[in-house]
């Protein structure tokens, strides 16, 4: 390929400006986003930063090794394209495992949060998402077909959601209450709940639905402003049956768009059709939103999304471990369940990665290849462990009371996880064998010490033990 001067000139004054090369990441991002899907974007593409630039070559930096390998192997040549396309002078891109100190990667949420104008309304490029039908083309974005309620796994924290959200798909015309607000914290199912009400409705047939981003409805309603056609976009949005926003915290200090959003909103409610809100917080929290807006908001059912439990965590999991066909033991599954406590998203970007680990190079899932992969998300999660912590991880476990790490019983199967818990204090934590030895009960440093090795010994002669133990180090491990 030849390029020009010009082209070559221009490119290399875009380099010299950092902003400008940001943004061409930033635009690159959002294009990789919509080719590859919103969970292989995040479990891959989000660790990317981006390193110098050297001639016609850029580096981005990625945390692992394996990481690297990865995203070498299956996105390298679209990074090249994308990268020649956005700066003509690149050629090449190489990429590097990051050093301390180096960059950190840009998000594209960052982007996304940017004012009006901006290339990167995310929803608007994504090819990938498969819509299931589009009842109304307008107005509908593209549903995320694998978002429905066959692979919501359902659980205490939130099996009142999931009602509401059945309920909604299943009666639209007789719903009994108005809107619907689901609300939760950040990757929780929220958006999954809504797109699945959204493919029952079209399966359904006769109800005409639209979903879209508090985002996208700022967006749609500020191109509507500068094309003039304001009155037809009302017109659309209040023709629709079922009308959905998620994210609706997005409107906070949006004046123009909150005052539209609630005459649509009235309008909608008074022609008896439904609607369908989410938010991270509650109506009454929402503090930023016009008051009568959450007044009207928290005028029909509520549902809260809690944080999982784990239980939960180990349902979903098992869900999406058979759905992969990965064989991933049990073990694991708690393991990641027991470290990965923050939300689902994460929880499965986890489990995505192994999963994906384990098909390119073929080897079993196991605990040690488990922490080897996960290891940059896993630290993230890591925090200092007590003597307190390790305790109670150990009797529950092993069912016994807790008050009997400090008690004087002898019981084998008492005395047995006692001298486990010591083992793991002087292995994970720097306290000396005296200051464990008090934790215990007051009990001698000479007591420690024979645990210590009496664990040590028992581990290296029973494989099953030794796994427990192993088991238990991880969960805890800082
Ligand atoms: P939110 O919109 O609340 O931030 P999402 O709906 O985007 O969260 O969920 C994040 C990811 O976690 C999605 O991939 C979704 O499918 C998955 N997920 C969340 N909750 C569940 C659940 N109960 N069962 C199965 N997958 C879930
Ligand atoms: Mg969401």
């Amino acid at each position: 390929m030849t390029i020009g001067v010009d082209d070559d000139e221009s490119a290399f004054s875009r380099l010299e400006d950092n902003k400008g090369l940001a943004e061409s990441w930033l635009r690159i991002c959002g294009r990789l986003k919509g080719e590859v899907g919103e969970v292989e974007y995040r479990t891959w593409l989000t660790q990317i930063a981006l390193g110098p630039i050297d001639g016609d070559e850029i580096t981005l930096l990625l945390p692992t090794r394996f990481l690297r390998d990865w995203v070498r192997s299956q996105y390298g040549d679209r990074l090249n394209e994308l990268w020649h396309n956005e700066v003509p002078a690149l050629r090449r891109v190489e990429l590097q495992v990051a050093r301390p100190g180096d960059p950190a990667p840009l998000q594209l949420a960052e982007v996304a949060a940017s004012p009006v104008g901006s290339p990167l309304a995310p929803e608007e490029q994504n090819p990938a998402t498969k819509p299931v039908a589009e009842v109304r083309s307008d107005l509908v974005t593209a549903l995320d077909s694998r978002f429905t309620f066959d692979t919501f796994v359902v659980g205490k924290p939130n099996e009142f959601a999931y009602a509401c959200a059945r309920r909604v798909a299943e009666k639209p015309s007789s719903v009994g209450f108005n809107p619907l607000f689901l609300y939760g914290g950040v990757g929780l199912g929220k958006t999954h709940l809504m797109h699945a009400i959204g493919a029952e409705l079209v399966r359904s047939g006769n109800v005409s639905v639209a979903y879209m981003s508090a985002e996208k409805f700022m967006y749609r309603f500020i191109a509507a402003i500068r094309s003039q056609s304001t009155i037809e976009f009302k017109e659309q949005l209040r023709s629709v049956d079922v009308l959905m926003i998620d994210d609706l915290q997005f409107l906070i200090g949006k004046d123009n768009t909150q005052e539209e959003f609630f005459h649509t909103f009235n309008a909608l409610v008074d022609a008896g059709r439904q609607i369908v809100v989410s938010a991270d917080k509650s109506p009454s929290d929402l503090s930023g939103l016009e008051d009568r807006l959450r007044t009207r908001l928290g005028c029909g059912m509520v549902a809260d999304i809690h944080a999982t439990t784990f239980e939960l965590r180990i349902s979903i999991l098992e869900a999406k471990a058979a759905a992969s066909g990965v064989v991933v033991p049990a073990k694991v599954l708690e393991f990641l369940a027991h470290k990965i406590t923050s939300n689902v998203r994460e929880l499965e970007g986890a489990l995505n990665r192994l999963i994906a680990h384990a098909n390119l190079f073929g080897r079993p899932v196991t605990l040690e290849a488990t922490q080897d992969v996960l290891h940059d998300i896993l630290k993230a999660h890591d925090r200092r462990v007590t003597i307190e912590e390790i305790q109670k991880k150990v009797a529950e476990h092993w069912n016994i009371r807790l008050t009997d790490m400090s008690s004087a019983r002898r019981a084998r199967n008492v005395a047995r996880p006692r001298q486990v818990a010591m083992y793991l204090a002087k292995q994970l934590t720097s306290r000396s064998l005296p200051e464990i030895g008090r934790k215990f009960g007051n009990r001698d440093h000479t007591t420690v010490m024979h645990a210590v090795n009496r664990v040590t010994e028992l581990m290296e002669r029973d494989a099953a033990f030794a796994e427990d133990v192993e088991l238990m180090r991880r969960m805890l491990e800082s």
